[in-house]
Order: C-alpha cells, then sequence, then structure tokens
C-alpha cells in the first residue's frame, strides 16, 4: 500500500459483509490500516452473528487475525445493523441475492463479489484501470430502481485476471474471437471449498456455472456504455474453467483472433506498455503495474509470482502466435486479492477520488 494519504482522522467507516469467509479475510487485511477507509462493523450468517469475530471465523492464512477485529462482535447483514454507508460483500450468492438490494435500497453503497447483479446492464463491473467510466450508469442505477446506495461489481475471479491483459490488447487490436481455459486455484471455491480428496493429486474439469461467467463478464469489462446503460462487447468467448490443486493464483490459457493483424512482439510491447486508465493511478491499492510481462520463458507460476504488487499485478507470459487464430498467451492473478477483495478496495478508492462517495 502507497503512502497517498488522508488525515487518519477523517477516513470513512466501512463495513465488511460475509466477514467469516476466504474473501472477507482478505478484505480485513486489506482494511486493517487503510489510508482512507476504517473498517469498524463485520457482518456474516446468523451461526456468526452475535459472536466475536475471532471465535466465529476459522482465520485461513499464515498471517495473525488482526488485534482490532478480534473482538470485534459479528452482525447480522441486516442494514439496520450497520451504520457505514460503504459496503464491501464477500457474500455467498445464496445471501447476497436479497441482501445486497436491501443495503443498497437502505442507502449503502455496496461493493460486491457476489455474482447475483454482474450483469444487470445498470450495474457497473468495474476494473479500476480498464473502465473507470463504466462507472457512469450508478446515476442511471439509482433512479431505475430507487435507491439512494447503489451496487458496485467486481467481477469472477478468473473473469478479472483475464480482462486485465486482454484490455491492452482489445484497445490497440480489437479481439474478434477468444478462447479461454482456466487453472483455478482452491481458494476460489472458498473455505472449507473443495474436499482435499476431490483435489489433491487431481484436475477437476466442471466449475458449476463458472464458464458462462467468464464469457459474458469479459465482454462487459471490455463493453461500452451511453451514461445509463452498459453494452457489452460483441466478441464471441468460449471458456473451459478447471479446479486445480494450487492454494492461491488462477492460471488463464487464451487464444485470440484479432481485428488488425499483430505478431507475438507487438502484443508483448501493448501489454508491457500499458498503464491503465489514469484515474485509477497511485492510488492506496494500485499496484506500480497492473499487468507485467514475466522475464522467464517458463512463467507465469503461481506459487512463485502470485503475490506480485501485493497480489494485485497479473503476470502475462508466453506470448506467442497461435496457428488457429493470431496470438496466444497465459496470464495468472492472486484470485482472493486482485480476483476479489483487493480489487474491490481499489474500486471503493477509485469511487472515491472520482466523487462517487460523497462526504460522510
Ligand atoms: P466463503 O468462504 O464460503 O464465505 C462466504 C461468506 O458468506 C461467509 O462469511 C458466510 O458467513 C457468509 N454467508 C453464507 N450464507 C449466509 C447467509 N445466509 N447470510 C449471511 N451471510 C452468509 O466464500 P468466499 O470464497 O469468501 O466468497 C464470497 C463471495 O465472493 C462469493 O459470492 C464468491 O462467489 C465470491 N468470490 C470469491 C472469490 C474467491 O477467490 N474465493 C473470488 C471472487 C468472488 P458464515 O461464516 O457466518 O457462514
Amino acid at each position: 500500500m502507497n503512502t497517498n494519504t488522508q488525515p487518519m482522522s477523517r477516513r470513512r467507516s466501512v463495513a465488511v459483509l460475509g466477514a467469516t469467509g476466504a474473501v472477507g479475510q482478505s478484505f480485513i487485511r486489506r482494511l486493517a490500516d487503510h489510508p482512507w477507509f476504517e473498517l469498524t462493523e463485520l457482518a456474516a450468517s446468523e451461526r456468526s452473528a452475535g459472536k466475536p469475530y475471532a471465535d466465529a471465523a476459522t482465520w485461513i492464512g499464515s498471517d495473525d487475525m488482526p488485534q482490532s477485529v478480534r473482538d470485534m462482535l459479528v452482525q447480522p447483514c441486516d442494514p439496520a445493523r450497520i451504520s457505514a454507508d460503504i459496503v464491501f460483500s464477500a457474500l455467498d450468492s445464496s445471501a447476497a441475492a436479497d441482501a445486497e438490494p436491501a443495503f443498497a435500497r437502505a442507502g449503502k453503497v455496496v461493493l460486491t463479489n457476489a455474482k447475483n447483479y454482474r450483469m444487470e446492464p445498470d450495474v457497473p463491473l468495474v476494473i479500476a484501470e480498464v473502465n473507470p467510466s463504466h462507472l457512469k450508469v450508478l446515476e442511471a442505477q439509482r433512479k431505475n430502481r430507487g435507491w439512494t446506495g447503489g451496487i458496485i461489481a467486481n467481477g469472477n475471479c478468473a473473469s478479472i485476471v483475464a480482462a486485465l491483459p486482454l484490455a491492452p490488447i482489445h484497445e490497440r487490436f480489437g479481439i474478434t474471437k477468444l478462447i479461454v481455459v482456466t487453472m483455478q486455484a482452491v481458494s476460489g471455491a472458498g473455505y472449507p471449498g473443495v474436499p482435499s480428496l476431490d483435489i489433491l493429486g487431481n484436475v477437476i474439469p466442471l466449475i458449476r456455472d463458472e464458464e458462462p461467467k467468464i464469457e459474458t463478464e469479459i465482454q462487459k469489462f471490455l463493453g461500452s456504455h451511453d451514461g445509463t446503460t452498459i453494452t457489452s462487447a460483441s466478441f464471441p468467448v468460449s471458456a473451459h474453467a478447471n479446479r486445480v490443486p494450487v492454494e492461491h493464483g488462477h492460471t488463464v490459457c487464451m487464444s485470440m483472433e484479432l481485428a488488425t493483424k499483430a505478431d507475438a512482439g507487438e502484443i508483448e510491447r501493448a501489454i508491457a506498455e500499458w498503464r491503465g486508465a489514469s484515474e485509477a493511478q497511485g492510488l492506496p491499492s494500485s499496484p506500480e503495474r497492473a499487468i507485467v510481462v514475466a522475464d522467464k520463458p517458463d512463467q507465469p507460476q503461481p506459487r512463485r509470482q502470485v503475490d506480485t504488487g501485493n497480489g494485485m499485478t497479473i503476470v502475462v507470459g508466453r506470448v506467442r502466435r497461435d496457428p488457429v487464430f493470431d496470438v496466444k498467451l497465459v496470464a495468472m492473478g492472486h484470485n482472493v486479492v486482485r480476483g476479489a477483495a483487493g480489487a474491490s478496495v481499489l474500486n471503493a478508492e477509485l469511487m472515491k477520488r472520482c466523487g462517487y462517495l460523497g462526504e460522510p
């Protein structure tokens, strides 16, 4: 985290819904000493509500649970019980369906990781460096739905890892067809997640409902908007999603056809030179580089590079000619950080900088 700070006393209060799960814990790490936001409330299911956080959550990391949350009482996911007006959601989709609109109706800005509202045309699905202007549809969302708050979505963890390196390629050369094959880490399934006897020494070629999410969310990230509605990019995407025995870090192999032909060197340069939207530069959670090109031919590798840029940088490698389409490459990123909590916190910082969070 850089030192782009405001006085600590002016930090905005924020809450985390689904605070006990894998993504909720990642939010807690990223918000524990955030210069702009102060984590004041935690919520989860009725199973956890009323307990001190340290009793409700099984802390997954090898780091220590931050002292500041240990004794915090977990609240139920009821907007009447949460006073913060910025709410990060790491809720299971079964709970997010009703809870997130209830919070938005109650005037809360909800930055969600759940799948439920991502593809609604008036819900911004944002990667800060890729499509910050999609936040403009928030006003239409409020008008359409009669909400004073709103929902801003994060993509699926594999979609974000794929879409970041596709952004500079689509900008410069125009993607006309895309095939995506993922190798997704077990932490992508939450906690306790996939049974160890199913995944150790194994590859599972099905992640339920994942492929349509990857196919449609990439199109939406790279789409356009008219100020009220987002229109997805029209190139077809075909995805294969696989679960592999890796702890953190989704690896994504992609082959693409281009409108303007380019060789592997030009694609690699386009990725290496890209800095993303200027609004997303220099925020507390911005990595120095959102994408880097690996300097070794056998990379990216999740074990060695998943924490690049504090988990916020996508590592790309193996950019080469594709004999069927035009170009192929491999991308890898931290699913729980860049693919979830880190991306949501970065979106909140972007919203604050761009005036979407108002004054406290
Ligand atoms: P998880 O470990 O299973 O955590 C789920 C959280 O939801 C827990 O805090 C749980 O609270 C809470 N919850 C479940 N049912 C609830 C209910 N009925 N009411 C209120 N709270 C309820 O899942 P996760 O991996 O953190 O994922 C969280 C969300 O982010 C999901 O929508 C997932 O699809 C999405 N996502 C995950 C990743 C990833 O890499 N893991 C990446 C991107 C997006 P209790 O502990 O009290 O049950």
